[in-house]
């Protein structure tokens, strides 16, 4: 089989490129996927307000509303105990990535690109030094002029060879837990710094709850952390009570989240890397449905750019590496600064002075808008 592109991966970076592409008249796509659609992915499946912003141009904005659980403030606790809740009115949704990923896929679809699965990429087909097509493991062939390279945090192809920096994580999901409406949990605790545990509402009723700690220690060496423990720990101190009168859902998982502060490796002849295939996530937040998005829009006017547009690859692809480097790597620096301050008593000193509005003002705009990735503006009567 032959196409103009072959996407491996149909996560939210390789379906959102798909959709684009074909937004952009390239239909003679194949989607490539391990996995048949819906699946599930080990996820806080929080959609920040730019994740909203793109499933609008993508065109399943209104299912998103309709299927996901509305955000609209966060509930932080600082390392020292402190409490300070900031209402906003830059929404995000919790809807979980079952569904979601299916939605996007089903969009690409309805557009006119080919949903193969399951598709396991295990080789690639090259010819002169450029990439041309795909085998499967279960011994099938995709020939392509181009192949974007969607496969994720474990991405097989990934030509980086930089040492892997992540986050580990650890989450579950309950039934019956009682929340504040339509509130997410940010817990800054000790034990987890300089990252943070959380609390998602899917729904009035169920939520997810999980930890992300760092998966290596300064010298870069694996962390010897027993996350496990530590989840147990950090359900206790914070959740204890709640948790008692819940139901759990399923067996507790984890997956590593794989995030660099400089973008690089992202292209070889006839391909490009893009989400978390090329560590598109956010080091402090861990949030990587965004990036991984707006990353295969940027793959796809890329690829448009050179099959309609008569730009030369080579051209492309170095703009296409900009583009991901101006757009991100100020948020991926900030990311390292926040985590400074998380591992600080600032937080906590914040929390104190929360009270005076001009301060509550400030917070809001400067962490609200550094965990939410967008601006912020304060919404707490
Ligand atoms: C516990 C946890 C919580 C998180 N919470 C959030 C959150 O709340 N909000 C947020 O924005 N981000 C969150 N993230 C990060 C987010 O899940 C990822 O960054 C995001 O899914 C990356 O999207 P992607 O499309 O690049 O890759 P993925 O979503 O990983 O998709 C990759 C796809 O490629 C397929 N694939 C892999 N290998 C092959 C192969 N060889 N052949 C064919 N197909 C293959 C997989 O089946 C998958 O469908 C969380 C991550 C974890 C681990």
């Amino acid at each position: 089989m032959s196409f103009d592109v072959a996407i491996i991966g149909a996560g939210p970076g390789g379906a959102a490129a798909a959709v684009a592409l074909a937004q952009r008249g390239v239909t003679n796509v194949a989607l490539l996927d391990r996995e048949g659609f819906p699946r599930d992915k080990t996820c806080g499946s929080g959609l920040s307000p730019n994740a909203l912003k793109l499933i609008q141009q993508l065109g399943i904005g209104a299912k998103v509303k309709e299927l996901g659980y509305p955000i609209n403030a966060v509930r932080i606790v600082t390392p020292g105990g402190r409490e300070l809740r900031i209402a906003s009115d830059a929404a995000a949704v919790v809807l979980l990535r079952r569904h979601f990923d299916h939605l996007l896929v089903e969009r690409a679809q309805s557009l006119g690109v080919t949903l193969m699965t399951p598709f396991r990429a295990d080789a690639l087909i090259e010819e002169d030094g450029r990439v041309r097509g795909v085998k499967s493991f279960e011994g099938k062939e995709v020939h392509a002029k181009y192949v974007l390279f969607a496969d994720g945090a474990h991405s097989v192809f990934s030509q980086d060879q930089r040492p892997k920096r992540s986050i580990s994580t650890l989450m579950g999901w309950w039934e019956n837990f009682e929340s504040a409406p339509n509130t997410l949990d940010m817990i800054f605790d000790k034990d987890v710094a300089p990252l943070y545990g959380w609390m998602f509402p899917e729904t009035n009723e169920r939520v997810n709850i999980g930890i992300c700690v760092d998966g290596q220690d300064e010298s870069g060496e694996k962390s010897t952390k027993n996350l496990r423990a530590t989840f147990e720990g950090f359900l206790e101190r914070h959740y204890g009570q709640r948790l008692a009168s819940a139901k759990q859902v399923g067996k507790w998982k984890g997956h590593p989240i794989v995030y660099t502060t400089w973008v690089s490796h992202m292209t070889r002849p006839g391909g490009l890397y893009l989400g978390e295939a090329a560590r598109l996530t956010h080091n402090a937040t861990g949030e990587g449905i965004s990036q991984a998005m707006e990353s295969g829009v940027f793959a796809a006017e890329a690829l448009s750019s050179v099959l309609q547009g008569g730009v030369k690859e080579e051209k492309a692809w170095g703009a296409y590496v900009q583009r991901h480097r101006r757009r991100f790597t100020g948020a991926f620096v900030a990311g390292h600064a926040l985590r400074a301050v998380i591992a600080s008593p600032v937080l906590d000193n914040v929390a104190d002075m929360y009270n005076q509005p001009l301060v509550r003002k400030l917070v809001v705009k400067l962490l609200g808008s550094a965990l939410a990735g967008s601006a912020v503006n304060d919404r707490t009567a």
